[in-house]
């Protein structure tokens, strides 16, 4: 016995050891460390335990996010992200036809807890229509937005109101949106919703104007947003279309008059609560799937940094209100992003040097000449790099410059990428408020709505 403890105090005493220089090495962040709550009595905080009652659910959606990009995002944001401490489960996210997920197969698991095939919306595989909890929770009464960076008839928003065979029949999409009354609709994609003859992708319908018609308030700029005010009780709607097509990624909002997400939420969220019924809310940081794909680590961090903003409101709100529910849960994985690259003999990270990098890797890629001579002028403007000649002939002969120069850039933060499409990895969820202990353990991405569902007991799949 005692033999065997001095070996294991032995091994402590290396793990410490490594486990210090480690820090030493990489700096001292602040979220290091057990949190507050560990070794001491009464287990973990008390938000959701319990079955208090759940009168609203808010539910963000970072598209493509998973346990990679929080930790990445941990160490640029240098400490703890506002979910971090709400971790409560993982679960798997395989569509009825793939074991790698499209966000319209994700997003229908995600709003009707059943599978479905890839690139298919609120349908199940033989084309029945299944019932969204937003659909049940308006059935009972409650409120309901959707809110995202995206156009608002991109397939994640979509599935929470629409039932169409092909997501990319965005111009299926809208009137549903709007046929379902969902109180709050705020996005991009005003092109969906106007005719050709005034530019829009709908044959001859206005549906801008039918949507007046029907209750609904436009605005179409952030201050015009930050001055809207709905009597939802009365029946008024509001409808934001802040773009043509998708929002600005968020490096490039500042030179838009488009409203951030934390902002849209807000204004979702203080409209919806007017509610005596309850609401049922989905937002989406829809673009960190894009930065996914292109393998832009800054553009994936800075648009986690907004979605976490959004985020914030939403916990703020349920902290005042006390019978919210936030669940916080990626639809999938994009681009197989690693926490370390190369052979990193340091084994380090580095991502709060994309903190200073101002435009994404497709921007960047845009503004180089025919024959990219004037790469190094340009990597200088939007980062604080200087490429070295063999990297700044890499991005000259690349057949994707904008990919090239992605990842140059990652390489500098230590992020690599291992896709450019989607990975079937497991996800996190995080959840605060009442019952949010409900989402611990090992799930699938249908056990998430089932569980709103039951929390706001309201029938799902009737
Ligand atoms: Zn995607």
């Amino acid at each position: 016995m005692f033999r065997k403890a001095g070996v294991v105090a032995l091994s402590a005493g290396l793990l410490l050891t490594a486990g210090a220089t480690g820090v030493m090495a990489g700096g001292s962040p602040d979220w290091a460390g057990p949190p507050d709550w560990a070794g001491g009595p009464g287990g973990p905080p008390d938000n959701g335990n319990g079955n208090q009652k759940v009168e609203n659910v808010i539910y963000m959606i970072p598209d493509g996010f998973n346990a990679d990009y929080a930790t990445n995002y941990r160490m640029y944001k240098d400490e703890e992200a506002v979910w971090d401490e709400h971790m409560k489960g993982m679960f798997t996210t395989y569509s009825a036809d793939s074991s790698i997920t499209d966000s319209a197969a994700a997003g229908t698991a995600m709003a009707t807890g059943e599978k479905t095939d890839n690139g298919v919306i609120g349908l199940n595989p033989e084309g029945n229509e299944l019932e969204t909890i937003l659909e049940a929770s308006a059935d009972e009464g409650m409120a309901s937005g959707l809110v995202a960076t995206s156009t608002i008839t991109h397939a994640t928003p979509a599935s929470f109101a629409s039932h169409v065979e092909d997501r990319n029949n965005e111009t299926a999409i809208a009137p549903q949106l709007l046929a379902g009354e969902v109180d709050v609709l705020l996005g991009g994609g005003k092109n969906n919703f106007l005719p050709e003859s005034e530019g829009g992708n709908q044959e001859t319908d206005n549906l801008i104007a039918q949507a007046e018609e029907q209750g609904y308030e436009l605005v179409e700029t952030q201050d015009a947003l930050l001055d809207s005010e709905i009597d939802i009780e009365d029946g008024e709607k509001l409808l934001g279309l802040f773009a043509d097509d998708a929002l600005a990624p968020e490096m490039h909002r500042d030179n838009t008059e488009e409203p951030s997400l934390a902002e849209m939420t807000e204004s979702a969220i203080g409209n919806l609560e007017q509610d005596d019924d309850g609401f049922f809310l989905m937002v989406e940081g829809s673009q960190i799937d894009w930065a996914g794909h292109a393998n832009d680590a800054a553009w994936a961090m800075q648009d986690t940094e907004a979605f976490e903003a959004a985020v914030e409101e939403a916990i703020e709100f349920a902290e005042d209100d006390g019978e919210t529910l936030v669940v916080v849960g990626g639809d999938h994985e994009t681009g197989g992003m690693t926490v370390g690259a190369g052979e990193n003999a340091d084994m380090n990270v580095n991502p709060s040097v994309l903190k200073d990098v101002t435009a994404t890797g497709d921007h960047m890629a845009s503004e180089l000449n025919d024959d990219r001579s004037n790469v190094n002028e340009v990597i200088e403007t939007y980062t604080n790099f200087e490429l070295s000649e063999a990297e700044a002939q890499t991005i000259q002969q690349a057949d994707d410059a904008a990919l090239a120069i992605n990842t140059i850039i990652g390489d500098q933060a230590l992020i690599g990428w291992t896709s450019t499409n989607h990975t079937g990895v497991d996800i996190p969820v995080y959840a605060y408020g009442p019952q949010a202990d409900k989402f611990t353990g090992y799930l699938d991405n249908t056990d998430l709505p089932k569980i709103m569902a039951g929390a706001l007991g309201v029938e799902l799949g009737e």
